[in-house]
């Protein structure tokens, strides 16, 4: 357990008292009103961000690992790509910049009578307000032979640094040769575009080093995000539809949708495939935190109340980013930030008793395709009072427009790079 607060006294008194089995993390009960955030991913992080530039409030973030792996820029990171960021960030400095309490630990229940969180340690915390982002789960229910057992023989690479790690492994090993098979999920998954995006940067890992390789894409969907754009690029880098292709993609009604896999052998409608890497992204749902704590509804996601971000299932409570349903809102990281500043500002509203102004909704995807080549979506969503839902609006959506210059395609892989310096890199500077 890592415990860190910047505040004088705080540390006076939690010197003085050594923690106690099963009972209140530190002992301490505070006037200020009491945040707890359960899940140190970007939405976690934006919202204490947010709130603390607002007001004087007690924020501890319960979080089980001790470094934050990031999924944005982990498709550059598993390709060695030149110049590709740091993904991997202590914990340490955001803390110390922010502030706050840390407490490394899984949080694993909510008693909402008496508003405690019952960690994996046994101990507890005190919450007014409960702020949970635990992101996603995984549903392995459509596929023969693979489970929660098996992950690590099939690696998803879409959560935490040990699927990343074995698929980076198995890449590099991977027998020049053999294909690189990605099995895309359907609806509803985290960074719609990034099975495509894995795709290209994998192609251009390949052409450098198993040049007789490729990458074989099995999908469980009829069509995919920015898939013009996508396509464009592909053919120009990879020679998508030739013969040549480094790239082969099998939509659902070309026999892409996969059964069942077997050692090094994937069964899809289209036929047996073999390979020694196989990426196997599985359908998702809230992560467990919320699915056992009564958060998700028969969708396996939390209802959210879209003007606060409050759960409409438990009081007291919110839900931010991958875990939410967020109406039109993509699963990315850009809507997890922008979440978690409209949920800053309606718990300021609620503790202040001021009135919550109305929010903007917005949304930026950018996918890299090869090194220096990017493209992105971008939208804007509005929320009407008779309707129940966050609805893109199609004439505020834009995607890079096919056949554009080239330095617009240097532009947007620089764009790509920046914004996740803006949402995550730079919470952890000093
Ligand atoms: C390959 C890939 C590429 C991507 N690229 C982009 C991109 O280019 N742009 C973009 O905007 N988005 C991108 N994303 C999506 C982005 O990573 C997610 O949408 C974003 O991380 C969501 O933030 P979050 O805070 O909801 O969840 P996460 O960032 O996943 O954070 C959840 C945190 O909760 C913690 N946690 C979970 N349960 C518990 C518990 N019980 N107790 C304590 N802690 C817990 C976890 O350890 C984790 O730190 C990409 C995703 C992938 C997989």
């Amino acid at each position: 357990m890592a415990i860190n607060n910047n505040k004088r006294t705080f540390i006076k008194a939690l010197l003085s008292m050594p923690l106690i089995g099963g009972g209140l993390y530190f002992g301490l009960k505070f006037s200020r009103p009491k945040i707890v955030v359960v899940g140190g991913g970007c939405a976690g992080l934006e919202f204490i961000e947010s709130i603390i530039d607002k007001i004087d409030v007690d924020i501890t973030l319960i979080e089980e690992k001790p470094a934050y792996h990031s999924c944005f820029m982990s498709n550059a990171a598993l390709v060695e790509m030149k110049e590709h960021p740091k993904i991997k960030f202590d914990y340490q400095t955001f803390i110390k910049r922010a502030g706050i309490r840390f407490i490394q630990d899984k949080a694993l229940s909510i008693d909402s009578n008496t508003k405690r969180i019952i960690c994996a340690s046994g101990e507890y915390v005190e919450y007014d307000y409960l702020i949970t982002a635990p992101g996603i789960g995984f549903i392995y229910d459509n596929v023969e032979g693979v489970s929660e057992n098996n992950t690590l023989s099939y690696p998803h690479g879409w959560k935490g640094e040990q699927s990343f790690l074995a698929l980076k492994d198995k890449l590099q090993q991977l027998p020049d040769g053999q294909p690189f098979i990605i099995i895309a999920p359907d609806k509803i998954y985290k960074c719609p575009p990034g099975p495509y995006e894995r795709a290209g940067l994998v192609a251009d890992y390949l052409r450098h080093h198993k040049p007789n390789s490729y990458v074989l894409i099995l999908d469980s969907k009829s069509s995919f995000t920015k898939q013009d754009a996508f396509v464009e690029g592909w053919k120009k880098h990879y020679q998508f539809g030739t013969q040549n292709s480094l790239i082969k993609y099998l939509s659902k009604e070309a026999g892409g949708q996969v059964t069942r896999i077997k050692g090094n052998k994937v069964f899809a409608k289209a036929g047996t495939f073999e390979s020694e890497c196989i990426n196997f992204i599985p359908r998702q749902r809230a992560g467990d935190f919320a699915l056992n704590n009564g958060l998700t509804n028969a969708s396996g996601w939390c209802p959210i109340n879209f003007d606060t971000m409050a759960s409409t299932l438990l009081p007291n409570t919110y839900v931010l980013g991958d875990a939410a349903i967020a109406g039109d809102m993509p699963k990315s990281a850009f809507s997890a930030a922008n979440q978690a500043r409209i949920c800053a500002n309606a718990v300021v509203a609620e503790i202040t008793k001021t009135t919550l102004k109305p929010s903007v909704y917005h949304n930026v995807c950018y996918s890299l395709i090869a090194p220096n080549y990017g493209i992105s979506i971008s939208a804007a969503y509005k929320r009407d009072y008779d309707d129940p839902w966050i609805r893109l609006i199609p004439e505020q959506t834009g995607i890079t427009p096919l056949q554009s210059e080239p330095w617009i395609y240097r532009a947007e892989s620089r764009q790509a790079l920046d914004t996740f310096n803006r949402i995550i890199a730079s919470k952890f500077n000093k």
